[in-house]
């Protein structure tokens, strides 16, 4: 799984590895913010600092020409709840004066098992409508792992993506550095939307993207570190995961899952990634999924927004299956309207008895995983059509 930093902390390593970024300065309260914007110039950006892209639409990102805006922009944007993160930092950064927006990135191709680099004319916060509507539009370049990427490759990316010859240079050598930052850093994704081009032609990083596979935080303790610092900084489901004392990740997608131990999880998030769905979360609710702990997991999952339908695998073992499957009908019967579809699948100690007991006018029950699994990604893509 992908363990994502802020992006000031994804700047931080992008900038230190030689990439060009404005000057910026994190504050955590409003008169932090007014001071930073007040030593580096204005105009300025100040930028909502959570793990999660679209901030620009969706209202934490705003430019300021002076002390007062500052003001009331940082006001109206720390603390603000950000498409269910809650947002404890902002990133005050020197405008940048563009003439246009690049997009470019390294990413894992799954189905072809290489990384691949990505570069395209039309970055800025319309990228993925232009990666679904118009896919030719961004230039796409494998990698051989074992030989890391050639230049020429970098240039022939930046060529087909018909970047302009005054800075198609430059922006090879940000694509190089980045995928080999993506490389060195085990990276699951590298981005940098937009790359602003500026009217004498230079580069600069306006945002950055790092995630990083988390299985490898162990041989990146700077990270580690970072990930912690991020992960401690805001998220309101994560805190209250905390409070509940559930392993919990968000992530981006819209399929809720609940399981019980982490290997059981993981396989869960990889089966709806398998079916074409998106993982919204990691949620382990642990040993002993009694009523109280089902309904916190549920609580936890259709509070965020983005989630259509859940799916439940609870391998009964201590706690038996039919214990778990009153849990679940108690969680649900406190529901006047279930908010989003349910599916369960139980196993394990008394699984049978647990199938007979789940109350089919709350969740819809299917005897294997994988049928569960694709009947949640089912109905979340009908929701999302
Ligand atoms: P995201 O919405 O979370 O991807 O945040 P970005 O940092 O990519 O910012 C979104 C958009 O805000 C960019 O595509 C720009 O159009 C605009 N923006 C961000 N920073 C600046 C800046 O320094 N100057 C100007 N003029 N626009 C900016
Ligand atoms: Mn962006």
């Amino acid at each position: 799984m992908a363990m994502k930093l802020h992006e000031y902390q994804a700047k931080g390593v992008f900038a230190d590895a030689g990439i060009p970024t404005p000057d910026s300065q994190l504050a955590s309260d409003v008169d932090g913010a007014v001071a930073a914007a007040e030593e580096i110039g204005y105009p300025v950006a100040i930028k909502a600092q959570v793990q999660v892209g679209g901030r620009g639409k969706a209202g934490g990102i705003k430019l300021v020409d002076d002390a007062d805006e500052a003001r009331e922009a940082a006001d109206a944007i720390l603390g603000m709840d950000l498409k269910g993160y809650h947002v404890g930092s902002v990133l005050v950064e020197g405008a940048v004066d563009f003439t246009d927006e690049l997009y470019v990135g390294i990413t894992m191709d799954r189905g072809e098992g290489k990384p691949v680099a990505m570069v395209s004319t039309k970055g800025g916060v319309d990228i993925e409508e232009v990666a679904e509507e118009d896919p030719d539009a961004i230039a796409k370049e494998h990698i051989d792992p074992s030989f890391g990427m050639h230049p020429y490759q970098a240039r022939k990316a930046v060529y087909d993506a018909g970047v302009d010859e005054s800075v198609a240079r430059d922006v090879s050598s940000v694509l190089t550095t980045l995928y080999q930052l993506w490389d060195d850093r085990d990276g699951a994704d590298a981005e940098i939307n937009p790359l602003m081009v500026t009217a004498d032609d230079e580069v600069i990083a306006a945002d950055a993207v790092m995630n990083i596979d988390e299985d490898a935080l162990f041989r990146q303790p700077e990270l580690a570190e970072m990930e912690a610092e991020a992960a401690s900084t805001g998220d309101e489901l994560e805190q209250k995961a905390d409070e509940y004392g559930f392993d919990y990740v968000r992530l981006e997608g819209n399929t809720g899952i609940i399981g019980n131990g982490a290997g059981l999880v993981m396989t869960t998030l990889d089966l709806v990634d398998y079916y074409g769905g998106e993982p919204a979360n990691f949620l382990d609710v642990g040993g002993g999924a009694k009523a109280d702990r089902i309904a916190n997991a549920l609580d936890m999952v259709f509070s965020d927004d983005n989630v259509e339908s859940v799916v439940f695998n609870i391998f009964g073992g201590i706690t038996r299956g039919d214990e778990v499957a009153k849990g679940i009908n108690e969680a649900l019967e406190q529901f006047d309207e279930i908010p989003k579809p349910v599916v369960v699948r139980l196993a394990g100690t008394n699984w049978e008895e647990g199938m007979e007991i789940l109350n089919e006018d709350l969740v819809t029950v299917e005897q294997t995983l994988e049928d569960a699994v694709q009947r949640a990604v089912e109905y979340a893509a009908e929701v999302s059509e």
